[in-house]
């Protein structure tokens, strides 16, 4: 109502702030805004903040001709102030367009997705773990931000750690000033990676969240004379970054629906039946989740096959599930399951969507597991993994666009335009890069014949 927009716009000016970054998230996963004076907030509560369609990527609104107009229409119960920018703060919008929630936008997508979880009177939570790097821009190129960081595995380094204390604490003070809880923060395993984790949640404040990290830890690496990079696989000899998501299912009584019950709590896979059925969907669309899960030319790179690579690298490769295994896509946990394919490039809204979707369909067939895998993948020779049956993952972006593209359940999930969209962009995507000539090529091939 008129008075409660007037009440919340006082509050917001007591707390002297003066101006709402509306925010919203593009099909490929970046953040998209404009500032909106506090003053403006009926306007905001009731058509959004405006953008012109034809300039968003990935609505499809260009072909509706020039005056598409697309609305970011906020959720005006979390106001997030950004303490890096005094006066401002993030409310995150969903898409709107003549006066509808518009399907193509990805949040109304995951909106839909956990709208068929609430109609079964499930909530899907999402703990997901965002993996990056902070790199620093030179004459010969993108390098570590840490050049001091030499060392040969710098998983958990002491020395490299507290040189980025300063940015690290800030964006933990950033993350627990918008009630998010860190859980840890640690360097991982290549030059300049890092690890925050923060609180699991229901999956699309989860994905809110993810885009506010982002948003947050942007601005305070440039602050601290940095770069944040989220590009899955910046450095071909060292490990990528994943965004891997923990996934459990839960009822209106708070009771974990995938908690194991007394007979299944020590089997290999310690979910109960509805969790196995959710992981067996997970696992059979698992080459369409790739396009949305892994979403660049680049992420392939972190899926490798191939042990002496992959063996360092923990990305999985193959389609396969087990006992708290991390060379597996599923990693089992008590109760939860760990999604290991998505990477820090992954749009979080679409990849939860489609999460939802291959799970939903798993259960609805009742599809079964494969058997459990207990052993280390990446040591296990490629033709052991194929006499296996284990099939691998995409292996390039052309692969899994093809494999979205077939994959009926996925493609209703994002709907047509979204759908269409996504298959255009990635296939611009793949052949700009197949058509490069990379300076590798002509090295080994200038005067080779
Ligand atoms: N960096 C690895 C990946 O790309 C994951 C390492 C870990 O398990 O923390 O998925
Ligand atoms: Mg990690
Ligand atoms: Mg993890």
């Amino acid at each position: 109502t008129a008075e409660t927009l007037a009440a919340l716009q006082r509050t917001l000016q007591d707390q002297g702030l003066h101006t709402l970054l509306v925010q919203f998230t593009d099909l490929r996963g970046v953040a998209k805004g404009k500032y909106v004076p506090v003053t403006q907030l009926p306007a905001l509560a009731t058509t959004g903040a405006g953008f012109a369609g034809p300039s968003i990527v990935g609505t499809g609104l260009p072909r509706c001709g020039p005056r598409s107009e697309f609305y970011a229409r906020p959720d005006l119960s979390r106001v997030q102030p950004l303490p890096w920018q005094p006066g401002y703060a993030r409310v995150v919008g969903s898409g709107w367009v003549d006066g509808q929630p518009f399907d193509a936008c990805p949040r109304q997508t995951l909106q839909r997705a956990t709208a068929r979880l609430a109609a079964r009177g499930w909530t899907l939570r999402t703990g997901i773990e965002p993996e990056f790097f902070l790199l620093r821009q030179t004459a010969d190129g993108w390098v570590p931000a840490d050049d001091h960081d030499r060392l040969d595995k710098p998983s958990y380094d002491l020395q490299s750690l507290p040189r980025q204390a300063g940015f690290l604490h800030a964006l933990h003070q950033v993350l627990a000033g918008w009630g998010l809880e860190v859980l840890q923060i640690d360097h991982e395993d290549a030059h300049g990676q890092y690890e925050v984790n923060f609180s699991f949640d229901e999956a699309l404040a989860s994905a809110d969240h993810l885009m506010g990290f982002k948003l947050a830890a942007q601005a305070l690496a440039e602050a601290h004379g940095c770069r944040f990079s989220m590009m899955p696989k910046p450095f071909a000899n060292q490990p990528g970054s994943g965004m891997h998501f923990h996934v459990s299912l839960w009822d209106g009584a708070g009771d974990n629906l995938f908690a194991p019950g007394p007979g299944e709590a020590g089997s290999p896979t310690p979910l109960s039946p509805l969790g196995r059925q959710f992981m067996a969907g997970v696992l059979a669309h698992s080459a369409g989740l790739c396009a949305l899960a892994a979403p660049t030319v680049n992420s392939y790179k972190r899926l490798v096959v191939g042990e002496s690579l992959s063996g360092t690298s923990w990305a999985p490769a193959y389609v396969a599930h087990g006992p708290n295994n991390r060379t597996c896509t599923l990693r089992s946990l008590s109760g939860r399951f760990e999604w290991r394919v998505p990477d820090a490039s992954a749009n979080p809204y679409l990849a939860t969507a489609g999460l939802i979707a291959a799970g939903l369909d798993g259960i609805d067939r009742q599809l079964e597991l494969p058997t459990a895998v207990d052993d280390d993948l990446f040591a296990c020779p490629l033709a052991r993994i194929r006499e296996r049956g284990i099939p691998l993952l995409p292996q390039s972006l052309a692969e899994a666009s093809d494999a979205l593209a077939a994959d009926t359940v996925l493609a209703q999930a994002l709907g047509p335009v979204l759908h269409t969209e996504l298959l255009r962009h990635q296939r611009t995507e793949w052949l700009a890069y197949a058509r490069h000539v990379s300076a590798w090529e002509l090295q080994r091939y200038a005067t080779a014949f």
